[in-house]
């Protein structure tokens, strides 16, 4: 299966639409474990993607992720704009010319956006992040291929976005809390699993 440069551009929208829709939500989150404004970050950030989206005809999809990932890098005053950002400029660099991509060349995306936020964050996997649910998305779609069932990876990644609950925080505000961090979701990964969602749901149409 292909994935079209048309769904890719569907996924960003529907994924700004659910954001903006969870955006006190989201900041809630972040009211418990951070400065409260998580929400306000990420739904700036997707707006200001998808007017830049909906502005041009892009047919490849490097120059579709490049121009998602400066965005928010340039529209969103928080970590989570270079950190999603860096994910999409990184990672979408191998993907430049292309027209549709294959669900291995995502999953290499995913994994080349996880491998820049861990340098620029400085992170890893267990710290309570936006990794904690692109980690093992990532994984799932590169075990499963062709063969993934779109409806089982959308659990998948609310399952790990939820496991967060159980971490501490080890990186970024809400490490400031330390233990008390733990009983909370990261507000991070639960973005990252409406992100997600909406792609496995653009797919699966
Ligand atoms: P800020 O913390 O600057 O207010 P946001 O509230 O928009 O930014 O985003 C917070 C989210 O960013 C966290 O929930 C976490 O998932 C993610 N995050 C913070 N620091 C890091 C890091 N070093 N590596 C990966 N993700 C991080
Ligand atoms: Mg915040
Ligand atoms: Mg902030």
């Amino acid at each position: 299966m292909a994935i079209t440069i048309k769904q890719l551009v569907l996924w960003l929208e529907t994924a700004s639409q659910r954001i903006l829709q969870q955006k006190s939500y989201l900041t809630e989150l972040d009211q418990a474990i951070g400065d409260g404004d998580h929400g306000i970050n990420l739904s700036r950030g997707f707006q200001e993607v998808t007017s830049r989206i909906q502005s041009t005809e892009y047919d490849d999809v490097g120059q579709l992720f490049n121009a998602v990932g400066s965005t928010l890098i340039q529209k969103v005053g928080g970590a989570s704009g270079p950190i999603y950002g860096i994910a999409f400029v990184k990672g979408g660099a191998a993907l430049k010319g292309r027209q549709e991509i294959t669900i291995a060349e995502f999953s290499q995306f995913l994994h080349q956006g996880i491998a820049a936020i861990k340098s620029l964050g400085k992170s890893e996997e267990g710290n309570k992040t936006v990794l904690d649910v692109w980690a093992p998305v990532a994984s799932y779609l590169t075990e499963n291929g062709e063969n993934t069932d779109w409806a089982k990876a959308i659990d998948h990644c609310w399952e790990h976005a939820e496991k967060t609950k159980d971490l501490k925080a080890t990186k970024g505000r809400a490490s400031y809390l330390g233990e008390r961090s733990i009983g909370h979701l990261d507000p991070g990964a639960v973005s990252s699993a409406y992100l997600f969602e909406a792609l496995f749901q653009t797919l699966a149409d």
